[in-house]
């Protein structure tokens, strides 16, 4: 905190907090059932308790984390909305999560014989929120395996140990809009509740939708939508704009500049040469900031245009061509933004790194500092 205070960054992220709420409520206008605000992975790289405060202020019902650990950091800083955890495994220890009133998502039998028996520790009962695989492949029970799981869940129901508050499934092909997966998925869900309910469990929340599901497919929104990239702001369908508003805003400011004439070879391995007498501006932050070394084509906004990165980025700072454009020492230099100036976006940055912006965000390194606006409490 010091050093925070003490020191002027010369990069970081800034965070429009309103931005969060602003979407958050977005996503609520699309859906009569709860929206969670999943703030897993440090919200995104936002700032996990931030974001989350910023996210129920708006109308979340609900926080979805992944880890045991997460979900105490929301209950540490005071928010006593629910949360659901939901990457554990069986043998972890989960006295902590129950004692602080946390839902535990459980994929096994041996998983949720686990989350019982530190229930009965306790001599408590656990929330938990059966897991099923309807087609990701990824985490969750198969078809297969499903009756055993919950035959298991309803016995340890009747032994006070669990109580199944939600049954839960996530899609693999939300993001394509009229993808037959997504209706699949959906009928197979319906089936795995039924055979849930025929058990003897009566959840009271299924859900299914991401974010894309959650603005784009209501049939998949049950009792509550799980909504991550878009409560940041970034569009989840191609080609399809909903009004929401990028949260995060990375910005550094040049620390060096200097007149180079055409031809000049531009960092590690020369891969960059400039085409024009012109400046190079030096940008501090580089790829363990979460800069995509891999990017092709990257562009960042100085003075009021964009420029090319110029040659490798390096792990701590890359160049920029500003060519015959100006940029000085101390100008600012937005890598992306919600766009207003004509800065790019995170959204060209996975494109430029041929990924998802939700690696986009989540890499942005603990080095930098995140700056809040908007929804100050705490
Ligand atoms: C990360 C995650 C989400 C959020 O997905 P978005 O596409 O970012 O909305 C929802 N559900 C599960 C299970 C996740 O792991």
């Amino acid at each position: 905190m010091y050093v925070e205070h003490a020191v002027t960054a010369v990069a970081e992220a800034h965070v429009d907090l309103t931005a969060v709420s602003g979407n958050v409520a977005l996503i609520g206008r699309h859906t009569d059932a709860h929206v969670m605000a999943v703030v897993k992975a440090d919200g995104f790289g936002h700032g996990g308790v931030r974001v989350a405060r910023a996210a129920v202020t708006a109308g979340a019902t609900w926080l979805g984390v992944t880890s045991c650990a997460e979900a105490l950091e929301m209950r540490d800083a005071g928010l006593t909305t629910p949360v659901l955890c939901w990457l554990t495994g069986p043998g972890h220890d989960f006295r902590a999560v129950i004692a602080a009133d946390v839902d535990v998502a459980v994929s096994s039998v041996p998983h949720l014989r686990s989350v019982a028996e530190d229930a009965a520790r306790l001599a408590t009962r656990a929330a938990v929120h059966l897991k099923a695989d309807t087609g990701l492949s990824r985490n969750g029970a198969t078809p297969r395996d499903w009756d055993e799981l919950v035959a298991e869940a309803r016995r340890r129901e009747l032994l006070g140990q669990v109580r199944v508050r939600g049954v839960w499934s996530h899609l693999s092909h939300a993001d394509q809009p009229g993808h037959p997966a997504v209706a699949d998925q959906a009928r197979l869900f319906d089936r795995l509740v039924r055979v849930a309910r025929a058990a003897g469990l009566d959840p009271e929340l299924r859900h299914l939708a991401n974010s894309a599901a959650a603005l784009d497919r209501p049939d998949t929104h049950y009792d509550l939508v799980r909504a991550g990239i878009a409560s940041y702001g970034v569009e989840p369908l191609p080609d399809r704009s909903f009004g929401l508003r990028p949260a995060m805003t990375l910005r550094a400011e040049v620390v060096n500049a200097k007149q180079v004439p055409a031809g000049t070879g531009v960092s590690y391995g020369h891969r960059y040469a400039t085409r024009v007498a012109g400046t190079l501006a030096l940008v501090p932050l580089g790829f363990a900031d979460g800069v995509p070394r891999a990017a092709v084509g990257a562009e960042v906004w100085v003075n009021g245009a964009r420029h090319p990165v110029a040659g490798s980025v390096s792990m701590d700072q890359f160049v920029v061509d500003v060519g015959d454009g100006r940029a000085d020492i101390g100008d600012e230099v937005v890598l992306f933004g919600p766009g207003d100036r004509g800065e790019p976006t995170v959204l060209d940055w996975a494109r430029w790194a041929r990924t998802n912006p939700h690696e986009v965000l989540t890499r942005i390194g603990a080095r930098v500092p995140r700056r809040y606006r908007g929804v100050a409490r705490g």
